[in-house]
């Protein structure tokens, strides 16, 4: 017997259909999470981070003392394992559906929650948090959707823990018509979102006749005392139950591929809640972002030193292309380089000033400068500037040379990426300190 603790969510609902459709008898125990039932002292012993749906097994495995279980990923993991049922049994196959549980744990539950709280509970309306929750959500959705365009279940052929993890967090949305109609495999009309008995193995029809049902005792007395968040249904013997699995005529139907996503109805989405829907290029890199790329005073061992005043801060390292962009930092006054440009390099200055003997200009802050490929130039720092710090666009190489053109040495994206290799080893950046800006 499994002892739940519940109340209607999409991460209650997880549990509920798991045990039913393998036909694990349970007994509800409501956490009314609008009443704060999940912060009481009792309920925190088996649920230390105060979120429902938790579990106890009393008839663990082992045979000893009943075990409790909390999060929901953990807990379908626990049930699968302790029933054989809906974990695919293969390497591969169990790799795909573990991959995607996650997934849904870790990304698609907390992001569609925030995208819900902002865009319903939150006491004042903040536009950055709705658009960011909403283009995330509508990311993840867009993910799951492209991973069913050839697959029946998420981990292939078989319904497994994946499909209930994701399932209850997408029908609430597609019923609001807010975003789904936008995605053909997943969205309204699809065969996987098809109600979950429908969608099962047939044979759980036969199952779940003898599952064991919810206590009538328990679920009667503390599910009625205040209305559930989410529609509810009754069973023949009055008890409730949570919606998910219990099915409609109307929810059955499952329209063919024909069928699906009207086009007007695609013409009634806001457009501009839409992510980008159709696969990148084959053979497209990854992205770069680097947060607070312009901070100064920040981590100083992001700062690769080149001497005892000079250090730069790459923000890519592009070796396919042959250029980087970085921040350059001198904390000395003078003659820094005289060099000549085999490409062009583009200038920001972020603080202090700089110039070049060969030009009347001074550069500032905000100040932006275009060096032509095959000039040389002689990079002067004034004796009252105490630090300067510009971003360069470098393509191409410097060769530094004296006043007369002979080459001294160069540098280039190769010469910047091993003093950044070897600088962001020493002080302990893992690799992909490093690789998350080279492309
Ligand atoms: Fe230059």
């Amino acid at each position: 017997m499994i002892d739940l603790y519940y109340w209607p969510t999409p991460n209650g609902h997880k549990i509920t259909m798991f045990l039913e459709e393998a036909a694990v008898g349970y007994a509800i125990h409501p956490v009314d999470i609008s009443a704060g039932d999940q912060f009481k002292r009792d309920f925190l012993t088996i649920s230390p981070n105060n979120r429902m749906p938790a579990i106890i097994d009393t008839a663990p495995a082992d045979l000893g003392e009943p075990i409790s279980v909390f999060e929901s990923g953990a807990i379908l993991l626990y049930l699968a394992e302790k029933t054989g049922r809906f974990l695919p049994q293969d390497l591969r196959g169990r790799k795909t559906a573990m991959e995607w549980l996650f997934w849904q744990v870790g990304g698609l539950g907390p992001m569609a929650g925030q995208n819900h709280h902002f865009g319903v509970y939150a006491p004042s309306r903040i536009p950055y948090a709705i658009e960011r929750y909403v283009q995330e959500t509508n990311r993840l959705y867009g993910v799951l959707d492209r991973h069913l365009e050839s697959r029946t279940f998420i981990a292939g052929d078989d319904y497994s823990v994946a499909d209930m993890a994701a399932y209850p967090w997408i029908v609430p949305w597609r019923a609001s018509s807010r975003i789904w109609t936008s995605f053909p495999t997943c969205g309204a009309g699809s065969t996987w979102c098809a109600p979950a008995p429908e969608r099962s193995v047939p044979t759980q029809k036969a199952n779940r006749t003898r599952a064991a049902p919810p206590s009538p005792r328990k679920a009667s007395t503390s599910c009625s005392a205040k209305p559930p968040i989410e529609r509810r249904q009754l069973d023949a013997s009055g008890v409730e139950h949570p919606t998910s699995h219990r099915v409609t005529e109307k929810e059955t139907t499952v329209m063919s591929s024909s069928q699906r996503q009207p086009a007007a109805e695609h013409r009634s989405i806001d457009q501009s809640k839409i992510a980008y829907q159709k696969p990148q290029p084959a053979g497209m890199v990854r992205d770069i972002f680097v947060g607070s790329a312009l901070e100064l005073d920040g981590d100083e061992r992001e700062w690769v030193p080149q001497s005892d005043t000079v250090a730069f801060r790459p923000l890519i390292l592009n070796v396919t292309q042959g250029y980087y962009i970085n921040i350059l930092r001198v904390r000395s006054s003078g003659v820094l380089s005289r060099h000549r440009h085999s490409g062009p390099v583009h200038a920001l200055t972020l603080r202090g000033r700089w110039h070049y003997l060969e030009h009347d200009w001074i550069a500032s802050p905000g100040d932006y400068a275009f060096e032509p490929p095959g000039e040389t130039h002689t990079l002067v720092v004034p004796d009252d500037v105490k630090e300067m710090a510009t971003l360069f666009h470098v393509t191409g190489g410097y060769t530094y040379v004296d006043p007369y053109g002979e080459a001294l040495g160069y540098e280039d994206v190769f010469t910047k990426l091993e003093h950044a290799a070897r600088h962001y080893e020493s002080v302990g950046f893992g690799k992909d300190h490093l690789s998350r800006i080279v492309r």
